[in-house]
């Protein structure tokens, strides 16, 4: 049997009429000759009745602080409730659907409650119910621990799930149905004559994910590119054939930037040497840091100034850290981190220079950059993001 995995997202099942585009591509992967296997998120965004943000704002901040794994339950029924629904839909055609939890299908994970992490997928109920003709409809986004809990898998983590059992069928391919025709060369919202990407890499897009480009989770590109399962991204609502992605990406392209994308939320610290003289902390200043959990990110280090990015919801945690050991520090908040992605900059002369140019001719202030052989960061305030994107994206010509 040669398997078909199928994930929706929220928008995708958020209303009956856009449910009956979801059993046209269940019915097409029929025809097709694949058994497919269907996951599904929680119907809708924040606001919306059964979505995830929806049912998290019924608990106060310290319960689930201090209550994770009931946390956990809560969030895991806007899928149950979506896998049901979806089954029904199925049902009304004439398919024998069945919903199940993500530990039904076979999801375990260890007991990281609200960001759990899989250890391992059993799919023997899913060969069983698949022998049988059911399509299974499986709630994304959930596991469940080998005592029995029912856990989450983090933000996006459906698209995990779908990747989760692609592996583990070894399945034709996983195919990721969402609002949009695919990956883009920046987000659509942002960037109105953005372009579809025909076929991109498995690690081009975990950069433009990781990056913050919503439209996959980064963990759910790893999961396939290890099990070598190629990626679709489709459109639930019209026919285009989507972003392809693959282990070798477009080797026709000449383009030397394939997208463009951004993370808000970014607070740049700066510790200079002058403002901390005879501090023995000053040195291991970002041990200390680290050490507590709190991840750095563009790490600029001079002989006499220390400078990073840390995500604002560390704010509190940092300020705490420095004045327990009396560090001296400045910070600007409000920033966001700019990403233009491209495999083939590498080697390529002048595109920092190209970017910063781009950027300063239209008044926007660079904070701070670095580069990798297949990335270049910017940092700059966010209230011009949107601005920033859209220029860079005319400047690379996307
Ligand atoms: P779903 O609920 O289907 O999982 P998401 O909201 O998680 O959908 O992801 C789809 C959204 O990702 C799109 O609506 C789009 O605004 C956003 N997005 C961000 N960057 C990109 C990009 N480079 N290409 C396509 N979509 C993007
Ligand atoms: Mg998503």
């Amino acid at each position: 049997m040669k398997f078909l995995v199928q994930k929706f997202g929220g928008t995708s099942v958020s209303t009956e009429s856009r449910r009956k585009f979801v059993v046209e591509k269940v019915k097409a992967a029929i025809d097709e000759g694949f058994s497919p296997v269907v996951i599904v998120s929680a119907m809708g965004r924040k606001g919306e009745p059964y979505a995830t943000d929806t049912l998290l704002s019924l608990l106060d901040d310290k319960f689930k602080e201090e209550n994770k794994q009931a946390t956990d339950l809560l969030m895991s029924c806007g899928e149950i409730i979506s896998a049901v629904v979806m089954s029904n839909e199925l049902n009304k055609v004439g398919l024998k659907a069945m919903p199940l939890t993500g530990g039904q299908a076979g999801i375990l994970t260890n007991d990281d409650f609200t960001n759990a992490t899989s250890t391992n997928v059993d799919i023997t109920m899913l060969s069983d119910i698949t022998s049988k003709g059911y399509i299974p409809v499986i709630t994304g986004f959930q596991g469940m621990t080998k005592e029995g809990f029912i856990t989450t898998l983090g933000r996006g983590g459906s698209d995990t799930s779908a990747s989760l059992i692609g592996v583990a069928l070894n399945a034709h391919e996983i195919q990721i149905y969402t609002d949009v025709d695919g990956i883009m060369t920046a987000d659509p919202r942002i960037v109105e004559d953005a372009s579809l990407i025909d076929v991109i890499s498995y690690s081009e897009v975990f950069q433009l994910a990781d990056q913050g480009a919503k439209v996959i989770h980064p963990k759910a590109v790893e999961i396939a590119m290890r099990g070598n399962v190629p990626l679709v991204i489709k459109n639930t609502m019209n026919n285009c054939s989507g972003t392809l992605i693959n282990s070798i990406g477009d080797s026709n392209s000449t383009r030397i930037i394939t997208g463009i994308t951004y993370l808000n939320n970014r607070i740049q610290v700066s510790i200079k040497l002058e403002d901390n003289q005879g501090n023995p902390h000053y040195k291991e200043l970002l041990d200390i840091v680290a050490n507590n959990d709190i991840s750095l990110d563009l790490i600029n280090i001079f002989p006499k100034e220390k400078i990073f990015t840390i995500d604002s919801s560390k704010k509190n945690m940092l300020e705490t850290i420095f004045k327990n050991i009396n560090i001296k520090y400045t910070l600007i908040e409000n920033c966001s981190k700019i990403s233009v992605i491209g495999s083939r900059m590498a080697g390529i002369p002048g595109v920092m220079a190209k970017i910063i140019k781009a950027l300063s001719d239209s008044n926007i202030d660079v904070l701070q950059t670095a580069d990798s052989h297949s990335t270049i960061w910017c940092l700059i305030e966010s209230d011009k993001v949107n601005e920033a994107t859209n220029i860079l994206h005319q400047t690379f010509q996307l």
